[in-house]
This record gives structure tokens, sequence and C-alpha cells, in this order.
């Protein structure tokens, strides 16, 4: 069995990362992520704080804006409207979870879609489904990033995905498809989950339920990656992926240090493009 770590990948792209980051500032174009929050969510702070983290190393400016006192759609809207007329900032993001009947798609229209770095403005997602360039959810790239950096192949093989989000699953399903990949995506209605899944050759889990995927969910020598990230009682984090899993696979991508490293490298990743396209 292979373990699938995102590390290497992650500190190879965040070096490319800070070389255009300095070109840009030499130039006089620092690269600027600005990030809205708009809940008080422990999650969320743990991933805000862990990209600000990322993205000083990386040289690229990172600002939060914190909306949780006034975060009223309208409000919300407003304010992405606001930055993305601003010529110094060059990515934004709006970390989920949202206020009660606000949905991310909603929100994200306001955001510019050439600094929409995370693939949430619809106009992102349609052009990623019919093959225009956009900035793909940086999760749902990283997946891919991942598997070719292991130099798993796609094209031709069964790869099922669990999960539908808009973020996540229905993105990855089109990058999967894009690789000439035979594409399933399964959901929480999906009748005999295993029966599916047992049959992939390339199984990517992003549910956000603790240890749904066992060993009778998965083929001998699958690849399996592990996309979820859940809370444990004693503060750490696990994957969608039972860990007993490793004695079935063929390859499995750790939680954590697998997709998520690959992921916050990538959305900084996305800003210097960003920038250098400005
Ligand atoms: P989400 O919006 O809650 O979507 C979860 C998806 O999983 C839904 O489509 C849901 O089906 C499906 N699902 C839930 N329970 C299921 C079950 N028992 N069987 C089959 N499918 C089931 O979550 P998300 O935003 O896509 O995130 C998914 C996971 O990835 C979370 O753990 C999240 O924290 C993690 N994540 C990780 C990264 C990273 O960088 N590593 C980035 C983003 C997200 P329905 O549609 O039918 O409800």
């Amino acid at each position: 069995m292979t373990w699938l770590s995102g590390r290497e990948l992650a500190a190879e792209i965040r070096a490319g990362t800070a070389a255009q980051a300095a070109e840009l500032t030499a130039a006089g174009r620092p690269p600027r992520l600005v990030v809205v929050t708009t809940m008080a969510d422990e999650a969320a702070t743990w991933y805000v704080r862990s990209l600000a983290t990322a993205a000083a190393k990386a040289d690229v400016g990172c600002d939060v804006i914190d909306l949780t006192p006034v975060n009223a759609a309208d409000r919300i809207r407003t304010a992405l409207t606001e930055l993305s007329g601003l010529a110094t900032v060059h990515g934004i993001i709006v970390p989920t979870p949202l206020p009660q009947g606000t949905r991310l798609a909603e929100l994200a229209e306001a955001i510019d879609p050439g600094k929409d770095v995370d693939g949430a403005n619809p106009a992102s997602l349609g052009r990623i489904m019919t093959g225009l360039p956009a900035f793909a959810p940086a999760t749902a790239e990283a997946v891919i990033r991942l598997l070719d950096h292991h130099r798993v192949a796609l094209s031709g093989r069964r790869a099922v995905v669990v999960g539908r989000s808009a973020v996540v699953g229905k993105p990855l399903a089109q990058l999967l498809l894009d690789r000439d990949a035979t594409v399933t995506v399964c959901h929480s209605r999906t009748r005999d989950l295993a029966a599916i899944t047992v049959q992939a050759d390339v199984l990517v889990v992003a549910a956000g339920r603790a240890g749904l995927i066992g060993t009778e969910h998965v083929g001998p020598g699958t690849t399996v990656i592990d996309v979820g990230t859940n809370a444990t009682p004693d503060g750490g984090l696990a994957g969608d992926v039972d860990p007993a899993v490793a004695q079935v696979a063929g390859a499995l991508s750790p939680v954590p240090g697998g997709v998520g490293p690959v992921t916050t490298a990538l959305l900084l990743r996305h800003v210097t493009e960003a920038a250098a396209r400005s």
C-alpha cells in the first residue's frame, strides 16, 4: 500500500508561488488575497489562520474582513462587489459555513471571476463545465494534482466520487471526465454505496462523515483519495475513510497531509496567477 502524501507536492507549488509573488512584488504589484468571513466558526477560524500562515510563507498578502456582525446577504454581496473593484485585491474567498439562508453560489456571483480564486462563482463553474479557462475550486483541482503527482492513471478508468457539493464533488466529477475517466457520483441517497464504490479504480471521498468508507467499500488495489476533514474529540483531524482501508487499498491519501496541504498551496497559486493577469 502506498501513502499518497500531498506535502511534497504542496511544497513544490508553494516554491513556484513564492517565486511568482517575488516577481510581482518587485514589479509593484504585490499579490493579495482577501478572506471574507461571515460566521464565528471554530473550523473556519482554524482554516483562515492556516491560510494566513501559508500566505505569509509564500509572500502573498492575506487580509481578513470579518462581516460576522453584519452578515446579511446584501451586505456580504456589496462587500464582495467593492473588493472586486479594487486593483490591489487579486483573490477573494468566502469560507463556509455561511449564515443561515445564504448560499455560496448566490454570494459568489458578486466576486469578479478573474479574482474568484476558489471557483465559487457560478460563472467559474459554468466555464469549467464547458471547458473554458477559469479557476477551479482548489480542493477539486488538488485531487487531480495529487493523482498526477503520484502518477495515477485516469484515462479509461472507473472513478467514483462520494459527495456532490458544488465546491468538491461536482467540479471534481467534471475534472475527472476531462481526464477521460468514467465517472460515477454518489451521495446520501445512493443505495448500496459499497456495491458502487467497490468497483472503482479510483475512489474519491468528500462526504464529511468520519469513517464512512470501510474495507467493505474498497476493492483490492484501489486508489483512494480521502478529502474529508472531520474534527476528532481529541482536537485532531480524521478523514472520511476508516484507517483499516489501508489493508485493502493499493494507495491511500492520508488525513491530515494529503489533499489539504495541496488545496491551500493551489489557492495561493491562483492568487499569484490572478495578480499576474491583472
Ligand atoms: P457538503 O457540502 O456537506 O457535501 C457533502 C456531500 O456528501 C453531499 O453531497 C452529501 O450528499 C454527501 N454525503 C453525506 N453523507 C453521505 C453518506 N452517508 N453517503 C454518501 N454520501 C454522503 O461537504 P463539502 O463541502 O463537499 O466537503 C466534504 C468534506 O470535504 C468535508 O469533510 C470537508 O471538511 C472536506 N473538505 C476538505 C477540503 C480539503 O482541502 N481537504 C476542502 C473542502 C472540503 P447529499 O448531497 O445527498 O446531501
